[in-house]
């Protein structure tokens, strides 16, 4: 089994600790939740932005950074367009919760998602060992967060918990196929490294940073600088070490 397969284990069983999480909710763990979701924004913006995004357009030129933008438009469309409700982090809006429909089409819409995670993952190791590893570190920070999201979305909407396990656990198949698919889907092997970029950017910018900005705390506010920043001082170690 290679590598990025395990990571991408670890990333799927993360979904479910999510999922099992939100039956068990709790005031300390949902702080717990805001301020991981804020520095997994951080760590994944910087991702993106900094080891992703120059390397694939290192690899790929302008048809690249057209990838990148496409990814971000592609998470737009299945998270936001075709969806009728959908946010990261727990659901307390049972007003828009109206029927099971709404539940399983936010469950789709993330599955594109997390597959493109696991397309990040694979992509990253086959750029370098290093940055396969921050890949998965920063996939890896909402990953918890994003099995609450649906467990909860699909509690919220009338589903079983049976069915917010199954969902879960759906999540974590699609990482675990994002990444088998890139080693052996030529478009994914070529360019996924700047559409996951893209699907990376808008999870982090659009998903995350949105449910951070609902709350003013200090400690969410500079977990988003953390995050940045933690993954700055990684990668500008990492990389002096593999690449002197
Ligand atoms: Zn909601
Ligand atoms: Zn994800």
């Amino acid at each position: 089994m290679s590598t990025a397969l395990w990571y991408a284990l670890a990333a799927a069983a993360a979904n479910l600790i999510g999922g099992f999480v939100i039956t068990a909710a709790s005031a300390a763990g949902r702080a717990t939740q805001r301020f991981l979701i804020a520095f997994g924004a951080g760590f994944m913006i910087a991702t993106a932005l900094v080891g992703m995004i120059p390397h694939a357009v290192d690899e790929g030129g302008e048809a690249a950074a057209a990838a990148v933008l496409v990814g971000y438009l592609l998470v737009h469309l299945t998270q936001h367009v075709l969806v009728a409700h959908f946010h990261f982090g727990e659901e307390t809006h049972h007003e828009h919760m109206v029927s099971r429909w709404v539940g399983i089409t936010a469950l789709l819409g993330l599955l594109l998602h997390t597959f493109f995670d696991g397309v990040a993952i694979a992509s990253g190791f086959h750029a370098g060992e290093w940055l396969g590893l921050l890949v998965f570190i920063a996939i890896l920070l909402h990953k918890v967060p994003e099995g609450v999201t649906v467990a909860s979305i699909m509690l919220a909407s009338g589903n079983s918990a049976r069915r917010a396990i199954g969902a879960v656990a759906l999540l974590g198949v699609s990482t675990v196929a994002g990444v088998v698919l890139t080693e052996h889907v030529r478009i994914l092997a070529t360019t996924g490294l700047a559409l996951s970029a893209g699907v990376t950017l808008y999870v982090a910018a659009s998903n995350l940073v949105p449910e951070v900005q609902k709350k003013r705390s200090l400690s969410t506010s500079v977990a988003v600088f953390l995050g940045a920043g933690l993954f700055y001082v990684t990668y500008l170690l990492v990389r002096g070490y593999v690449e002197p």
